[in-house]
């Protein structure tokens, strides 16, 4: 089996991640894997996570799919249930579902005048009410629901680790995506409080906010169809004093260190950005 970056030893430890099928979670998954941890991928569909639990179990691993999805209760109760009869008591989530949707975006970064009067573009004013509610609920109630469901089980257990997906715009908004911007404050400011509610209970909270990974999700915002950056991509770009794009790869470090009790025991309600120093940059 291929190591991790670094040796968190998650041997014994029941891993369980929401949007596992997707690009950054199912890499997460593998990682997780490699650490040790038993790995139960959560996705709304399940063709991909099937697969990728067989590629964890091919390399030594121990994974097992489950399809649900995350905004129905149900789903992740049964599924926190099952994982419990399959693989033992959930010792960590990993809340990687979420995203943006093409509705909640306006056309343009910035309002003109005379853009009200346009039907070519859509406007601040046309975005779709349940385009932006779909956000909002993917990003932060797709987060507080498995956590409802997966850390009743760490609070029966003695205790677990959660780690949430924030994003660089929590920190400040980025043109066009006021709904997947204002959800993942929301994620990040929900990471603090949940860090704070489960101080007592041997429960850390924490988030990464990745910075610029390409991915489905974004693939559009980034590329033309001719694969040329957009320029959108060329702004992210030199707005990133590393000067590119994330690798899946870059999240690994970041993730282990959060989840090893050891090396960051006493580190809890931490939104760690791991962005190519995006965060960080005026612009200046
Ligand atoms: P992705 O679209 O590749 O993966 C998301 C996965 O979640 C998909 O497999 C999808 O099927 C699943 N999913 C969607 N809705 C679901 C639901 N209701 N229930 C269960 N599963 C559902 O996205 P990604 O780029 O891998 O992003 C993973 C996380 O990281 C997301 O929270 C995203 O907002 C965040 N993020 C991504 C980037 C980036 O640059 N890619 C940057 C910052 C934050």
């Amino acid at each position: 089996m291929e190591k991790n970056v670094l040796q968190t030893d998650l041997s014994g430890k029941v891993a369980v991640v929401t949007g596992a099928g997707g690009v950054l979670c199912s890499y997460l998954s593998k990682v997780l894997a490699r650490a040790g941890a038993k790995v139960a991928l959560v996705n709304r569909s399940d063709a991909s996570i099937i697969r990728y639990a067989e590629e964890i179990n091919a390399e030594g691993g121990v994974a097992k799919a489950y399809k649900g999805n995350v905004l129905i209760r149900e789903d992740m109760e049964r599924i926190a249930d099952q994982v419990l009869q399959d693989l033992g008591p959930c010792d960590i989530l990993l809340n990687g579902a979420g995203g943006n949707n093409p509705t909640a975006q306006t056309d343009k970064e910035y309002y003109e005048n005379g853009d009200l009067d346009r039907d070519d573009i859509k406007t601040f004013f046309d975005l779709d009410d349940d385009g932006v509610n779909m956000v909002f609920d993917l990003n932060y109630n797709g987060t507080l629901i498995p956590t409802q469901a997966f850390a009743k089980h760490m609070v029966r257990n003695g205790g677990g680790n959660i780690i949430n997906i924030s994003s660089m715009n929590a920190f400040l908004p980025l043109t066009k995506i006021p709904a997947y911007s204002g959800a993942k404050a929301a994620v990040s400011n929900f990471t603090q409080w949940l860090a704070v509610h489960f101080s007592k209970c041997n429960i850390r909270v924490n988030a990464i906010a990745p910075g610029f990974f390409v991915s489905k999700q974004n693939q559009k915002l980034l590329f033309n169809d001719d694969g040329t950056p957009t320029q959108r991509s060329q702004k992210i770009l030199a707005g990133t004093p590393m000067g590119r794009f994330g690798n899946t790869e870059d999240l690994a470090g970041g993730l282990l260190f959060l989840l090893d009790d050891k090396a960051a025991g006493f580190i809890t309600g931490v939104v760690l950005p791991i962005d190519g120093g995006f965060s960080a940059y005026s612009g200046v």
